[in-house]
């Protein structure tokens, strides 16, 4: 692959990048639990792309399923017409669903979906005569994406604070997150379902009646892996039910077998009333996000009386046929290889790596759950971020991909991976931290 000289000035996503211009790390190919880098190198793949291919990469099917789909029918709208396979393919992620959340909305990508499941809420409350129901409630620490609604409800002041004016009456929850009470905990911490009660706070505060949703990620993924406590996810649903609030769980990151279930709703065994999801749908090939919810939910939002005169939403891509047939050979593929229960027997091995970390040098946390893990390093004087970012340069040079987001590791391998990857992964990072100390 010939290389542009002056990266910079031709396309430079992500502002979070800077580090990529001082030290491009270019992938060229990709294959199962591998990348393949521009100077030939195989890097192992522990994060699944960015937490969405969880099949692993270029999988055949899948390959497949997205060339024969664009050769048979490339574009069709969903917009006073159609194709069948949005069709199909709600109808295996109902299946896949709880209770009644059997109704989907397509979009094409987490921000998408959680801008739409945040006016959904607000627009089933109006549709009931309840006009007035518009605050909304994220979390300290959630991430819900870039979309003026998903940084609103974000718990990242740094996210919103250049940008004027944000969704008005939004509350955030703290995080439940308190290293000095929890700090190695396996899986889900003892500690900390109280702080759902700050969710009866705020409705005190504010009259619950004015409250649309709350929108949490059950385990939140980019801001560095915080595990919810035990009981912290149902007692929010208790408290959203009792005051008629609708309660979202973003499972861009959960969803899809990353804890070992379909979603985190089956792990925890507490059903929201809308949930969003993307990533992983596809198998991080072609972009998508979806909406799963209750069909009242979706009737007011998609149906209501005024419909489409007073209310338009949908994507011009919506339910990209595409899209559409590289989610269907993707969840075949998790189901033809079991992947969810397949990974699920790895929970404990991995449990175990990841906290062999535990003694080395500048480890102050770790903590896990399903195939998820963060390895949290103390910051090094005003240099935050600067040994979670050494960590990260010398383990892709030993051909090892991790994440970090400030001082915190991340690692999310495919769900296909195996034990000798959950040693390499472990054992390649525990090398590097030694040598940092
Ligand atoms: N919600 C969550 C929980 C996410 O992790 C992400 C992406 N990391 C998003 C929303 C946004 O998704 P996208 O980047 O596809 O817009």
């Amino acid at each position: 692959t010939q290389m542009p000289n002056n990266l910079e000035a031709f396309f430079m996503p992500f502002t979070a990048n800077r580090q990529f211009k001082k030290a491009p790390r270019m992938m060229v190919g990709a294959e199962d639990m591998h990348y393949v880098a521009a100077d030939g190198r195989k890097v192992l793949d522990g994060t699944a792309g960015l937490w969405c291919v969880n099949a692993g990469h270029a999988r055949p099917k899948i390959v497949k399923a997205v060339q024969d789909q664009v050769a048979k029918l490339d574009y069709a709208p969903n917009f006073q017409m159609g194709h069948p396979l949005p069709f199909e393919l709600a109808s295996r992620l109902a299946a896949m669903m709880p209770e009644d959340l059997d109704h989907v909305f397509f979009a094409n990508s987490g921000s998408e979906a959680v801008d739409t499941a945040l006016k959904m809420a607000i627009a089933y409350h109006r549709a009931r005569g309840e006009g007035h129901r518009t605050r909304l409630i994220g979390r300290e620490r959630g991430y819900h994406g870039v979309g003026f609604g998903g940084i609103s409800v974000g718990g990242i002041s740094g996210n919103r604070k250049q940008f004027g004016a944000m969704l008005p009456g939004v509350d955030h929850l703290p995080h439940t997150h308190d290293r000095s009470k929890q700090a190695f905990t396996r899986g889900e911490p003892e500690w900390g379902a109280h702080l759902a009660d700050d969710l009866e706070k705020l409705c005190a505060l504010h009259d619950p009646s004015t409250i649309a949703a709350v929108i949490v990620e059950p385990v939140a993924g980019s801001t560095g892996v915080l595990i919810p406590p035990k009981g912290y996810l149902k007692r929010l649903r208790e408290i959203c039910s009792k005051h008629g609030i609708l309660l979202i769980f973003d499972e861009v990151i959960t969803g899809f077998g990353r804890l070992g279930k379909g979603f985190a709703t089956d792990y925890f065994g507490v059903v929201p009333d809308l949930i969003t999801c993307a990533k992983g749908i596809t198998n991080g090939t072609i972009p998508m996000g979806a909406v799963i919810l209750r069909k009242g939910i979706y009737d007011a939002f998609m149906n209501g009386p005024e419909n489409m005169i007073e209310l338009f939403h949908g994507y011009t891509y919506s339910g990209h046929p595409v899209a559409c047939a590289a989610a269907l050979a993707t969840l075949d593929t998790y189901a033809e290889e079991g992947l969810f229960e397949r990974s699920a027997e790895l929970h404990g091995y991995w449990e175990d790596a990841a906290h062999s970390l535990k003694d080395h040098p500048h480890v102050v946390d770790i903590r896990n759950l399903g195939l998820v893990a963060a390895v949290e390093l103390d910051p090094l004087a005003g240099k935050p971020t600067a040994r979670a970012y050494d960590a990260f340069v010398k383990c892709f040079e030993r051909g090892l991909l991790i994440r970090y987001t400030a001082d915190i590791i991340a690692l999310s391998p495919p769900l296909i991976c195996g034990k000798g990857h959950i040693d390499e992964i472990f054992g390649t990072l525990g090398d590097v931290l030694k040598e940092a100390a």
